[in-house]
């Protein structure tokens, strides 16, 4: 198959929702389409139980998982569908909004009795904001539930989207009798059966056809009419462009749990989602058709196997052909590295292959050469943009607990903060090291972890920090920013980059420097050119 080709076949996509909705059981049954996995429970649930906060056993579990789900791939009518595992726990949020710089296009869930939730809107407002298209699966229709009217209109409200529905539901919850596709115009009947894979549809083209009262019944018939003819006088037709500029989101309504209407959302999927698309680096505008490899890393795994201490890089390729044996540029380092193991993901295992296609991911086997953001080429200097830090929610000044392992210690810090596990600032004042995270969860994986992989012990001790913000001097040698310099002595810090940053003690505090200080810019994520 010509490369042209290879890219026009593939789809790389995020599942998003809040944890519950049921992107675990959607995500399996979408493996089923491909024929990749024979059975329900093949993919792992990678929520972080209820009350696990402390339960060392779990986070590890949790970890085992995360690395077997963060790529699954498979067939679908010829189409190579790779999806990328996004975390739904908000303690994990960073690893979400990291993963979905890798991504062409997502699927949102919505559980139909909860509607719009916390974390859904938190992604969403990322995807909105990166315009990547969306579609739409409200989910667990075989319960009782919300109006579908309602729901489509809290979407719009909440996540900000336009939505258009593609398929509508007949009935719901101990009602439910099936969907009609609006798509393909036909009708799928719900037989509650979930041992079926691909669902008898039948097709429908004539809603106003009196077949319609035979097969669902006068009253549904009746109501169906109804809602149709107030969808097509309230929505917008779908427009795939639209669509494509993340300005229409189409929705579906199904069961995942009962393999229901994920058929449809499927076909629709690999009809309208994206192809491999360009990518901005900060030098410029790369295509996925362009003949040279270029790729950046978008998360780092660290392995489980204590005896292999290596890490696995997985690097989203944006152009050209990633090939086994052949040397790239790590262009942060300088370097030419070749990879003799690149591993690719075929469902829910990986395994070593010889060439990868834009749109692909590819985990490669590392020593600790790899942060973050760091981007492979041919040779061209390239920097991905995308991957910023934001500032933490959190933050604990982090003390050596057994002083004869200070270089383990050192070690492991520096090593998980590639992975992107927490951030670190150390202080300009006293070189003191603070480790700012999203949720209080990752103290303990990061205590836990470098005592089990690295041998050393650490402790925490607060440090009442409101906000991290990165400094933008408009002028570094003014008055102004030497003055700033002096008199914030105590509040600033290095972050991994040595990027300049204002640890706020309190709102307050911040608007105030804010004030006194107009020409130093702060900021809440690194990247802000
Ligand atoms: P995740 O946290 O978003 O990955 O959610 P899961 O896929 O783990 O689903 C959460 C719970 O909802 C599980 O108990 C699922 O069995 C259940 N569930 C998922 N889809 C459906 C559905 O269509 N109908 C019903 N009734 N339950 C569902």
């Amino acid at each position: 198959m010509s490369f042209k080709n290879q890219i026009q076949r593939r789809r790389t996509f995020g599942i998003i929702s809040h944890p519950d909705a049921g992107k675990t059981t959607l995500t399996e049954k979408l493996l089923l389409f491909g024929g990749a996995i024979q059975e329900a429970g093949a993919v792992k649930n990678n929520k972080i139980k209820k009350g696990a906060t402390s339960d060392f056993m779990e986070i590890e579990r949790q970890r085992g998982i995360s690395v077997a789900t963060s790529v699954l791939a498979f067939i679908y009518k010829d189409k190579k569908i790779n999806i990328l595992d996004t975390p739904g726990h908000k303690d994990f949020a960073e690893d979400t909004f990291r993963t979905l710089t890798a991504v062409d296009s997502v699927i949102v869930v919505i559980d139909v009795a909860k509607g719009v939730e916390e974390q859904t809107e938190k992604l969403v407002e990322v995807c909105r904001m990166r315009k990547i298209p969306m579609i739409v699966f409200i989910n667990k229709m075989d319960r009782e539930g919300r109006d579908a009217f309602d729901l489509l209109d809290e979407v719009e409200q909440k996540l900000g989207l336009k939505v258009v529905p593609l398929s509508f539901p007949i009935g719901m919850g101990y009602d439910f009798k099936g969907i009609y596709n609006i798509y393909e115009k036909n009708i799928n009947l719900f037989r509650g059966d979930n041992k079926k894979k691909i669902e008898d549809t039948i097709a429908f083209n004539d809603i106003e056809s009196p077949e319609l009262e035979k097969i669902i019944g006068e009253k549904a018939a009746n109501e169906l009419r109804d809602d149709l003819e107030l969808i097509s006088g309230v929505y917008p037709d779908f427009d795939k462009e639209l669509y494509l500029k993340a300005e229409q989101q189409p929705v579906f309504f199904g069961s995942a749990l009962n393999n229901f209407g994920v058929r449809e959302l499927l076909d629709c999927f690999i009809a309208i989602a994206p192809t491999p698309q360009p990518k901005m680096a900060e030098e410029r505008l790369v295509q996925a058709n362009e003949t040279e490899l270029s790729g950046f890393v978008f998360k780092i795994h660290a392995n489980m196997d204590p005896k292999h201490r290596d890490r696995l890089a997985f690097v989203k390729i944006v152009s050209g052909t990633f090939e086994k044996n052949k040397p790239y540029l790590h262009v942060r380092q300088g370097k030419k590295m070749k990879f003799s193991s690149p591993n690719a993901f075929f469902a829910e295992k990986k395994e070593i292959v010889d060439i990868s296609y834009p749109g692909d991911i590819v985990g490669l086997h590392d020593t600790g050469n790899f942060k973050i953001g760091d981007t492979l080429t041919e040779g061209e200097i390239l920097h991905y943009k995308g991957i910023p830090s934001f500032s933490p929610e959190h933050f604990r000044y982090i003390n050596n607990a057994d002083p004869l392992k200070s270089k383990q210690l050192n070690k492991g810090i520096d090593q998980l903060m590639d992975e992107g596990v927490a951030q670190l600032f150390t202080l300009e004042l006293n070189n003191r090291k603070i480790i700012g995270t999203v949720g209080a969860l990752q103290f303990e994986v990061i205590q836990y972890r470098l005592e089990h992989e690295y041998g050393a012990k650490c402790s925490y001790e607060n440090f009442p920090v409101y906000k991290a913000c990165w400094i933008e001097a408009k002028d570094p040698k003014s008055e102004e920013f030497k003055e700033f310099k002096r008199v914030k002595q105590k509040f600033l810090a290095k972050d991994k980059r040595k990027q300049l940053v204002f640890l706020a003690d309190s709102q307050f505090s911040l608007q105030m420097t804010q004030q006194k200080y107009p020409n130093v810019k702060l900021h809440f994520t690194s990247e802000f050119n």
